[in-house]
């Protein structure tokens, strides 16, 4: 029997239409290279999201082109997200930060024939020029007075088009199941994959994200996305903000810039704000030095990497402000798993809660997760076992763009039983809480046991002199590999080897304690912001473990 329930689609469009209706006073503020504090409400949103359907098609852009952006977390930005998407183009967000043979490989491969740019990403793409063919036009994000002189051909103003246009559009109705939006993720060996949306996968997404234990979007806060919309959709802040008429805070290109952070969190009186751990770093350390204060942030959520418990404790004690840790991936639009308190621990610590915020958090409706052994064999959730992680889910990859997308085949994320194998190592605790021990490349294979390279950071960096470590896995002639924990120091600060593993010795294993420490000035990192171990394992290509 058929059910008599409407068959609306799930459309981006039909959150741009509510917040128009709804929250049409509610604002949008930006940082932009063309003007440091930008303010437009969800009103005259709307209309230029109109303006900009009808710009794109008189550039020639059709139903399923890919549109490539080059952009910061701001308004304009924001324009493009609902835009392209609301009208059946698909909203290809490219990170600028990745190497620039990288950015060529992901336009070319996504077949991009129009690219809108923050002006400051527009040298990237002069040098990239020669390896651009496909690419007809280009947008650059700005006004006229700011544009830059350009060697490229047809270089177009993004408000000039804009101030041509009329905003007569009418929002289609479509399939739920197009694509609307596309990122592309590194993995640390072949090409970058491009992972596509769908609009029913983002709504969906957006939905769970704004429930009260998942991230309490409202009307009633202020949010402050840091994390970049290059990046996943910024976790999906656009959409859920939106949604719910959320005031949006967008940092421009200052997103690590705690001077501008603080500044935009005090003045804006932002409660909410999303990043990396690197960011909260820098901001909290920003705070320390200049004796300032956040007195409006409720609320800090990491993900991306694990949470170093200095950063939640720091945010407590220091700013009242709570860290909610979520996990997650470009292929999964990324939420997974999200850090909240279940009834019955009302009474547990200070300590016991800081316990659970360093763990990545529970299940959100919509994710199935499991944990498997070498045998694809279940594990219990007993917080016990670990094993590779695999979920699966209504905004889950079923495969990537231009490759098979037929579980278990080559190319394909997905195994035989229709669970995508997220190469993340975890144990599940019997509350639900999942713990990431590792990736599955980074784990070390220790005489037959399994390692995480995550307890030992995360122990490594809650010495206070110690700034950042990072631990990979190096051959060893009696244990085939063992772990060395790389460190960078404190400005001003000094440790020997020996202070640190004593430090480390009522905080870890035996197994688990590293058999060297090395200092060096800085770790590299990737361009979302996490340990390069790739790069650390070719720097330490001829690392050998001190003669006992
Ligand atoms: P990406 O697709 O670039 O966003 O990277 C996803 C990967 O980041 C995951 O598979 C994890 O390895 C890692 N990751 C994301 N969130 C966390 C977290 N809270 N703790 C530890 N690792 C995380």
């Amino acid at each position: 029997m058929q059910a008599l329930m409407m068959n609306s689609q799930l459309m981006i469009s039909s959150i741009l239409k509510h917040a128009e209706r709804n929250f049409p006073d509610v604002e949008m503020v930006s940082v932009t290279v063309d003007n440091p504090r930008h303010r437009q409400n969800y009103k005259t949103f709307g209309k230029r999201c109109r303006l900009l359907v009808n710009v794109l098609e008189s550039l020639g852009a059709k139903l399923g082109d890919r549109i490539g952006t080059l952009a910061w977390n701001d308004y304009r930005h924001m324009e493009l997200y609902y835009a392209v998407s609301g009208s059946g183009m698909v909203c290809h967000t490219i990170n600028p930060r990745l190497f620039p043979e990288q950015v060529a490989y992901i336009i070319n491969h996504a077949e991009n024939k129009i690219l809108f740019v923050d002006i400051l990403v527009m040298p990237l793409l002069e040098a990239l020029k020669e390896h651009l063919a496909k690419v007809e036009t280009v947008v650059v994000l700005s006004d006229r007075a700011h544009m830059p002189d350009s060697s490229l051909p047809n270089v177009l103003c993004y408000e000039e088009l804009l101030e041509a246009q009329s905003d007569d559009y009418e929002w289609p109705e479509f399939d739920e199941n197009t694509a609307s939006g596309m990122c592309y993720t590194s993995g640390t060996t072949g090409n970058p994959k491009g992972v596509v949306y769908s609009h029913r996968s983002t709504v969906l997404h957006a939905l769970a994200g704004a429930l009260p234990d998942v991230t309490g979007a409202s009307n009633m806060q202020t949010s402050l996305p840091v994390v970049p919309m290059f990046h996943v959709n910024a976790w999906g802040a656009p959409y859920a903000a939106l949604m719910v008429g959320t005031k949006l805070v967008l940092p421009g290109p200052k997103m690590a810039d705690g001077e501008t952070l603080h500044d935009l969190i005090t003045s804006e009186e932002v409660t909410v704000s999303s990043g990396v751990p690197t960011i909260w770093l820098a901001l909290l350390d920003y705070l320390e030095a200049n004796q300032k204060s956040v007195p409006s942030l409720e609320r800090a959520n990491v993900g991306g990497a694990a949470c170093p418990r200095s950063i939640v404790e720091r945010f407590r004690e220091q700013h009242n402000c709570t860290v909610v840790q979520g996990w997650g991936m470009t292929e999964t639009s990324p939420l997974g798993t999200i850090f909240g308190l279940k009834k019955g621990m009302e009474d547990l610590t200070t300590e016991e809660v800081t316990d659970l915020q360093c763990l990545q958090g529970r299940g959100v409706f919509g994710i199935e997760m499991c944990i498997v052994d070498e045998n694809n064999e279940e594990l219990p959730w007993d917080g016990v076992a670990f094993g590779a992680l695999k979920v699966r889910g209504p905004w889950v990859a079923k495969g990537y763009y231009g490759l098979s997308d037929v579980p278990g085949a080559e190319g394909c994320p997905v195994d035989e039983k229709g669970w995508l194998q997220t190469g993340d190592v975890a144990s599940i605790t019997p509350d639900g809480y999942l713990q990431i021990t590792d990736r599955t490349k980074d784990v070390i294979k220790s005489g037959g046991e399994w390692i995480s390279s995550i307890e030992i950071e995360n122990a490594a960096v809650n010495h206070a002199d110690i700034a950042e470590a990072a631990v990979i896995g190096r051959y060893h002639p009696k244990w085939t590999e063992r772990p060395l924990l790389i460190v960078v120091l404190q400005a001003g600060k000094s440790l020997s080897r020996e202070d640190v593993l004593e430090f480390l010795n009522d905080k870890l294993h035996k197994m688990a304690m590293p058999d060297d420490v090395v200092f060096i000035g800085e770790l590299p990192h990737t361009a979302t912001g996490k340990i390069n171990k790739l790069g650390l394992r070719k720097t330490f290509e001829d690392y050998q473990f001190p003669v006992e």
